[in-house]
């Protein structure tokens, strides 16, 4: 980090007494101009704002420090003049659940007393975190366990880029002053794939993963952050323009008539609406292939008929295929494919030439897999025949 900047101390006595009414406001998930926008309301003379937001941002996210007594390189008084009306605040970890496989499944409460998921699955070359960015979801694929949980609310910006560090605090990533800078990162890849539509909480999403990227904190690449998407076709080429990271696409189905079962949005936006949108992804964002996440569901969408149509249909679309074999939860009106009907169709996008791996779910048995995350927040459940009518089952 930068050496420490001698305190300016006669631009203290300027600082206001008064405190604000109210609660402190947290600094978690600002963007960099918020934060200085945020400073300089409280009192922090303008000509200091840009160095000290450089210096409270380096603190908060390259050091991980929470507690403003910490910030050595602000003046003492300038520091309680932070604290009195500024926190660091993320969410808190009401449990911590670590699969045989390694995977952990936090459940953690945000503000209000709901409660969200998120993920972390070690692999051998790199560990992906997988975050949520609403509670519940508005959306009811028929498929996915969140789909049955009402939309409670969209998770603030704050309560995104805390679960990053959430995730950095419980695996011990935050770097050491003084020790030698170690590069292995424990959560290397961000995956916005845990429970809800990030596309309807553009907005936070977008200013959450700009602090994530920040190259002077968590400094996560855009290529290393992926955001899936059950097919919003008006916000895809916003994505690619105001947040340029990877795209996956909840895609699942060949015609609009099994997708439309299977994620009714499809009937917003149906098949050919989406791929015209996705076709134009990687040149806006200036990034190389679009994932197509396809749920194998035993009878329903895993035909080689499938396999073929699918190829057909995104001719032209730098791809790879993530065929995910289908999560059962209570009350799933599904099954998963079997294996070697998987490895038929992995085969058949494979020869048509797309990489088509077959994701091996992890955390089973602690029901972190895709798709299998819900809270108890909203207790209002849909019922069992719901969801049955819904996949047009009942
Ligand atoms: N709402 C976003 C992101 C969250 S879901 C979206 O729909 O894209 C991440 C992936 O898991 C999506 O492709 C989703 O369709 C898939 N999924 C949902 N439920 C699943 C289940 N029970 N088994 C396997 N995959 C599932
Ligand atoms: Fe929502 Fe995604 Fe689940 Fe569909 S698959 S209900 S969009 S979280």
């Amino acid at each position: 980090m930068t050496e420490a900047t001698a305190p300016i101390t006669q631009d203290v006595v300027t600082l206001p007494r008064k405190l604000p009414e109210g609660g402190r406001t947290n600094l978690v998930g600002l963007t960099r101009e918020q934060l200085r926008d945020a400073l300089v309301a409280a009192g922090t003379p303008e000509r200091q704002a840009k160095m000290r937001v450089g210096q409270i941002w380096q603190w908060i996210y390259h050091w991980g420090v929470r507690d403003f007594a910490q910030m050595t390189n602000l003046a003492k008084e300038y520091r309680t003049f932070l604290a009195e009306r500024f926190e660091i605040a993320v969410p808190e970890i009401v449990t911590r659940q670590i699969s045989d496989d390694g995977t952990r499944k936090y459940l953690l409460r945000i503000a209000g007393g709901h409660e969200v998921e998120t993920v972390y699955i070690p692999e051998e070359t790199r560990g992906t975190l997988c975050i949520s960015s609403q509670v519940g979801c508005t959306l009811t694929c028929s498929f996915c366990h969140t789909g049955t949980q009402k939309l409670v609310r969209n998770l603030t910006a704050a309560e995104i880029v805390g679960q990053v560090m959430v995730a950095r605090d419980d695996l011990g990533e935050w770097p050491v002053q003084g020790a030698p800078k170690d590069e292995t990162r424990l959560v290397s890849n961000v995956v916005l794939m845990g429970m809800g539509e990030p596309l309807y909480n553009f907005d936070n999403v977008r200013d959450a993963m700009k602090v994530v990227m920040d190259g002077e904190g968590i400094s996560l690449s855009r290529r290393r952050i992926t955001l899936s998407t059950s097919g919003v076709v008006p916000e895809i080429a916003r994505a690619a323009e105001e947040i340029g990271c990877l795209l996956a696409v909840s895609f699942h189905a060949t015609t609009d008539e099994v997708r439309d079962r299977l994620v009714p949005i499809n009937k917003r936006w149906n098949i050919e609406a989406l791929l015209a949108a996705l076709r134009d992804y990687p040149r806006l964002s200036n990034s190389e292939r679009i994932t197509f996440e396809y749920v194998m569901l035993k009878g329903v969408n895993d035909s080689d008929a499938d396999a073929k149509r699918l190829v057909r249909l995104i001719q032209g679309i730098p791809a790879k295929i993530n065929l995910i074999p289908f999560n059962e939860w209570p009350g799933a009106p599904y099954q998963r494919s079997d294996w070697e009907r998987i490895e038929a169709f992995a085969d058949i996008v494979y020869k048509a030439g797309y990489a088509s791996p077959i994701r091996t779910p992890r955390g089973e048995d602690i029901m972190a897999a895709c798709g299998q995350l819900k809270s108890a927040t909203e207790r209002e459940r849909k019922s069992r025949a719901q969801v049955q009518s819904e996949a047009g089952l009942g």
